[in-house]
């Protein structure tokens, strides 16, 4: 059993947009999102991260359901020009560094969260998907939230957040299952 309060103390001190904590029930899982990722998105079938290898979009839900907290977390960032996508993905690694150290402050208490976070897994040069073999670091490799079929927008609505707040502002969310 987590200790939230003592975790809400560890979260302040991070340079966190927000966070809630959300039922992983109150999750949309849909069908859409994946069919987003397999005609839009570069990354598809190129890393164990994303779709097709994290699995069906119903696997990924009974997964996720399977937890019964889930703590969601916000960065944002503002950038010169968020149409520059170098720019805009550059505010990436940090938004990763601040998803491990939550990682990390649960893990302190003995928690092992599964961990959505954001775009494809960046983490070898190559991923080993490529050439069939097992991922090489599985507890660092995390499935960006849309992989797992997750529409946010509801959910973040409910919590008074927005998925882009315009402008310059680059935002960033990650799941973590507990
Ligand atoms: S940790 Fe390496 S092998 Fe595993 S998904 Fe990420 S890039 Fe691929």
């Amino acid at each position: 059993m987590i200790d939230r309060e003592k975790l809400e103390q560890a979260l302040a001190e991070l340079p966190l947009f927000a966070y809630a904590f959300i039922d992983p029930n109150a999750l949309e899982f849909s069908q859409r999102i994946r069919h987003i990722c397999k005609t839009e998105c570069p990354m598809y079938g190129k890393t164990w991260a994303c779709p097709p290898a994290v699995g069906e979009v119903e696997e990924c839900e009974k997964k996720c359901k399977s937890y019964n907290n889930c703590l969601l977390i916000g960065t944002i960032t503002e950038v010169a020009d968020i149409t520059d996508i170098h720019e805009t993905l550059a505010t990436r690694p940090d938004h990763e560094k601040i998803t491990n150290q939550v990682r990390d402050l649960m893990r302190e208490q003995g928690i092992q969260p599964y961990i959505l976070s954001t775009e494809a897994c960046a983490v070898c040069a190559r991923c080993a998907y490529l050439d069939g073999l097992p991922c090489r670091m599985p507890g660092k490799m995390h499935p960006c939230v849309e992989s797992h079929g997750i529409n946010l927008i509801p959910v973040l609505e409910e919590n008074g957040l927005e998925f882009q707040y315009g402008g310059n502002i680059v935002t960033w969310y990650s799941l973590l299952f507990y």
